[in-house]
């Protein structure tokens, strides 16, 4: 008996069958593309939003056209060569924002909730009418973004030294309606605060992966420069701690995300340079994942 479903090995008879949507995604299990990533990569295609899988399974039926199906195609064997998915459908989910995403930013992970969690915290708990927070290496401006949005009278700033990072950010925060003031800059190095105010909270998600870690062959797809930072992975997060006190107001904070092994690291480092009240914050999956401390001087 002949099979009911197109042979679907050679691009010419793609080209001559109409493949219904289900038939595409059968397909890509087929190519084993988990069934999720297949639904969503066909939402792409489609031109619909990530959300609708509802629609999807309900007209299944429908028909590709041979244009829509050689770019599913492409996008399933991007896939199924390690391609991360945020970066085929060109958007991630964080903190509530849907945010655009490209190859030139970091994808942002649910690990740095935890850091926006206790970033608003201190925003809330300060009595200023509108504290100041800049976000350092902002990437896709995920950071900013949920502070902003969940802080609406913080006067927000993020800094990156990538412009094309700064650049997707800057468009997420136009669609957002979000507004933060975007800077091209090397951590802290020549910025002020707003009204040449100091800021009353510095925030990062610096690279902090060490050089040569074998966790690094899993990321073959993101920036290296917003991941690995020298051979014990601090080497940014000390520039920042040096960096930070001659632009912080009194009683400011800077709260840094770090790896699961870098608390103790981050948190002597924070002593040495004089902050005070050094604590961490434990992410979803049970690691302790940022430190921060206080600092008790007005700068000059
Ligand atoms: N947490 C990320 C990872 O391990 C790294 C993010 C970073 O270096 N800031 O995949």
């Amino acid at each position: 008996m002949r099979s009911k479903w197109p042979n679907l090995k050679t691009p010419t008879n793609i080209n001559a069958v109409n493949l219904t949507l289900a038939q595409a995604l059968v397909h890509a299990s087929a190519q084993a593309v988990d069934r999720l990533d297949a639904q969503l990569l066909m939402l792409k295609v489609l031109m619909r939003e990530q959300t609708e899988r509802a629609w999807l399974i309900a007209h299944d039926d429908q028909l590709l056209t041979p244009n829509q199906w050689r770019e599913f195609e492409q996008l399933l064997l991007s896939r199924s060569q390690g391609q991360p998915l945020a970066y085929l459908v060109g958007e991630k989910e964080f903190f509530g924002l849907t945010l655009n995403v490209s190859a030139h930013v970091l994808i942002p992970r649910p690990d740095t909730e935890t850091l926006v969690e206790w970033a608003l915290n201190t925003v809330k708990f300060s009595c200023l009418q509108a504290p100041t927070v800049v976000d350092l290496g902002t990437g896709s401006g995920a950071v900013a973004l949920a502070i902003k949005a969940n802080a609406q009278h913080a006067q927000v700033t993020a800094l990156d030294l990538n412009p094309e990072a700064l650049a997707l950010a800057r468009l997420n925060g136009q669609r957002l309606q979000l507004d933060v003031h975007w800077m091209e800059s090397n951590w802290l190095q020549g910025i002020q605060g707003p009204q040449t105010r100091g800021f009353d909270l510095v925030v990062s998600n610096p690279p902090y992966i060490e050089d040569g870690d074998p966790h690094m062959a899993q990321l073959l797809f993101e920036p290296v420069s917003a991941l690995t930072a020298g051979a014990d992975g601090l080497s940014d997060i000390r520039t920042i701690i040096q960096q930070a006190p001659s632009h912080l107001n009194t009683d400011g904070w800077l709260l840094l995300e770090h790896g699961w092994n870098q608390a103790n690291a981050v948190a002597q480092l924070l002593r040495q340079q004089g902050f005070t009240d050094v604590q961490s914050r434990t992410d979803l999956g049970g690691n302790t994942r940022c430190t921060g401390g206080k600092w008790v001087f007005t700068h000059t």
